[in-house]
């Protein structure tokens, strides 16, 4: 079971749902997206391109803009290793960091144990640490390839089931997995990030598993996270606020807030 200690105090209101992925190749651009969008977005993705392209000085000083920063560096390692990893993010700042369930239980719960036990000693916020399921990028091809012989949802299922007993706040998985996360989940505030977001214009590069941002949301999404779409199109800011006026229009699922 998750520690009461690590819990987020709620849910998010449907307007803060959206992370914006800065999949861009320098601080520059990054920064261009950020003032671009400032005033409508406040939470930022920062993956392994713009990481490996303007490193933790970067994630730092988008942190210290008072924006909430989700570090997708995908830990996958020894559990030593990963909460070593984890503790340095902490110690960044970020809102939210992610490791690879697929790296399984002992490494996730040394990294929440491990990082929640720094963040009080050393009086931090405790990030949120979310466990990554299968890809939105994989289907079942993927899978037999590296020999796993579950369908995409049972494997997805059983890595968000994992990722919750091991402590974790939350599951990357697709909008199409979330009933079966929820069903197999029982916890009602562990938190679940979706990508492969497509509005009905957009192509789906190459995400395989996608849905629009309405259905994310009255699926039940607590977090969009969306790249593309967003940053590589012609008026950002006007797509962001267009995506973001489709997700408050969607159905609501009931209130869940604790
Ligand atoms: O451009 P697009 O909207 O496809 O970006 C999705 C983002 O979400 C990318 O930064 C990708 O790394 C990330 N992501 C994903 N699938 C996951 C976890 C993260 O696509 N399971």
């Amino acid at each position: 079971m998750m520690d009461p200690r690590r819990a987020p105090e709620k849910l998010p209101a449907q307007g803060e749902k959206l992370i914006v992925a800065l999949d861009v190749d320098s601080a520059d651009a990054a920064r261009a997206v950020i003032a671009d969008l400032t005033g409508v977005v406040d939470k930022f993705k920062i993956g392994l391109q713009l990481f490996s392209a303007a490193g933790a000085i970067f994630v730092r000083e988008v942190v210290e803009r008072g924006v909430r920063v989700f570090l997708d560096l995908k830990f996958h390692d020894i559990p030593n290793t990963v909460s070593r990893a984890g503790i340095e993010a902490a110690r960044l700042g970020v809102w939210m960091f992610n490791v690879h369930a697929s790296g399984g239980g002992e490494m996730m719960r040394r990294t929440a144990e491990d990082v929640v036990e720094f963040c009080e000693k050393s009086n931090l916020a405790v990030p949120l640490i979310i466990g990554v399921t299968v890809l939105t990028s994989s289907n079942v091809n993927t899978l037999r390839e590296i020999g796993v012989e579950q369908n995409v949802e049972n494997q997805v299922v059983r890595l968000a089931r994992l990722t919750a007993e091991s402590g974790l706040h939350g599951a990357v998985a697709s909008p199409n997995e979330i009933e079966a996360v929820r069903n197999a989940v029982n916890n009602p505030i562990f938190l679940i990030i979706t990508p492969g977001i497509r509005p009905l214009s957009a192509t789906n590069n190459d995400q395989k598993r996608v849905t629009t941002p309405g259905d994310a949301i009255s699926k039940g999404s607590d977090y969009l996270v969306i790249g593309r779409p967003i940053v590589a199109a012609p008026h950002p800011r006007r797509e962001a606020v267009r995506i973001m006026e489709e997700m408050n229009a969607s159905r609501q699922l009931p209130d869940k807030n604790l």
